[in-house]
């Protein structure tokens, strides 16, 4: 098997390179997904910069305002944003919404929709999990009723990533109560202005407001937002986890955030200031695993990215590369931490932290990457299942 890319490819990645040198603050180092205040004018500027150069999802089709290139340039795009840490507030849309949208969607959703994901002008949430559905999903208890040409929507959904500057969100809710549970639910694309819907902030552990409750209390959305058939939503639902699992960018923020742990270390050794909290050896042979280990994780997404070019939708494949990422960041975020010894542990802010405090960030932050997108226990539930044949139980 060849994994070089084409000249013409490595030629686009220079040309994304070049961009982002020129674009991008060399000290910017906020991971995309977090979509902070004091950050969140920047990126939404930058995403519509991006949107200028039709660098949104230019492997969409040109018919609904994409580029039609390969998809392999799609993943370039992705790796080279990624290891830039360029923000993207269309990132939801990109990844998990415009996909499944693609699949599933009806010529006048597509229509109505993907352009604005596009043009960085639509920002995306999902809302699947709720107080009572989290792994097992398919127990949610959110309502859509049928009334005429509409449905009304009542319940909670929680964790809603980015839904406090989202305008449109992707949800399941449950059409059918009488049905067995996985064939009772239909899958809706909902305008967050509709009235009825109500956002609360949920602050994560690394004291950021990224998360959110949703509160739909008689929301009503014409019938044309149902996506699919309905009492079918699961299936679509799943199609989206599949794509979000996907994560073919997330081996590039590593390698970024790895490069950076490497430079750091020569530096103090170079100039003997004191900030390495373990044995030179023992920083040497880690940083080396989690090396190699990184180029592996590669290979698992550059698999999900081939079979998204040959328009096949990837499922346990997906499940071993998030599995793998995620817990790979967390080791990675480990290290890092014990690298700098009581140094890692400062914030962001002080003038004793190292690396803008990245690691002491990122250390509390990527326990919640085994948890999103269902937790590991769920990911290694389905690579036994799907990708193994292993009987459940
Ligand atoms: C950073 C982050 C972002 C998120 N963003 C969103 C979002 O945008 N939209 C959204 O809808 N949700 C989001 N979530 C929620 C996420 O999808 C859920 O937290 C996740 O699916 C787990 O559900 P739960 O929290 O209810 O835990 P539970 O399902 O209650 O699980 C608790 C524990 O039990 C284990 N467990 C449960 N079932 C099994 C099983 N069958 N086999 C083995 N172990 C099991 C789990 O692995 C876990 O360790 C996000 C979560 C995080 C951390």
């Amino acid at each position: 098997m060849d994994y070089r890319f084409t000249p013409e490819e490595e030629a686009f990645r220079s040309e994304i390179q070049t961009f982002l040198k020129a674009e991008v603050p060399a000290d910017w180092d906020f991971d995309p997904f977090e979509l902070r205040e004091d950050t969140w004018d920047f990126a939404h500027s930058f995403t519509r910069k991006l949107a200028g150069k039709g660098w949104i999802a230019p492997a969409w089709p040109a018919e609904y305002g994409g580029q039609d290139l390969p998809f392999m340039k799609q993943v370039v795009l992705s790796e080279e944003l990624a290891y830039f840490r360029a923000p993207n507030t269309a990132i939801i849309g990109i990844n998990y919404a415009g996909p499944t949208l693609m699949v599933y969607g009806t010529e006048e959703q597509k229509k109505e929709l993907i352009p604005d994901i596009l043009s960085g002008d639509i920002i995306w949430c999902q809302g699947y999990s709720e107080p009572n559905a989290g792994s097992d999903l398919a127990s949610l208890e959110m309502r859509a009723v049928k009334d005429g040409d509409d449905y009304v929507l009542n319940g909670t959904k929680v964790w809603s990533s980015n839904a406090h500057k989202a305008n449109w969100c992707f949800l399941m809710a449950r059409t059918d109560p009488d049905a067995p549970k996985h064939k009772g639910i239909s899958y809706f694309v909902t305008p967050m202005d509709t009235p009825g819907i109500t956002v609360r902030p949920l602050i994560n552990m690394a004291n950021e407001h990224i998360f959110n409750e949703i509160i739909f209390e008689d929301v009503r959305i014409p019938a044309r937002y149902l996506v699919g058939e309905e009492n079918r939503g699961w299936y679509i639902g799943m199609t989206t986890l599949d794509f979000e699992r996907s994560n073919i960018s997330s081996g590039a923020s590593y390698r970024r955030s790895l490069d950076t742990l490497i430079g750091y270390v020569k530096d103090c050794q170079a100039n003997g200031d004191g900030g390495l909290g373990k044995a030179p050896r023992t920083i040497s042979t880690a940083l080396a695993d989690l090396a190699v280990e990184n180029q592996v994780g590669r290979y698992l997404s550059y698999r999900v990215a081939s079979m998204q070019d040959r328009g096949q939708i990837p499922n346990y494949e997906s499940s071993a590369a998030k599995l793998y990422h995620s817990e790979y960041g967390q080791k990675l975020s480990r290290l890092g931490l014990g690298i700098m010894g009581l140094y890692g542990q400062v914030a962001e802010g002080s003038k004793h932290a190292r690396l803008q405090g990245r690691f002491a960030r990122t250390y509390v932050t990527s326990v919640g990457t085994t948890i999103a997108a269902g937790t590991s226990e769920i990911q290694r539930g389905i690579i036994a299942g799907r990708g193994l044949g292993l009987p459940r139980g």
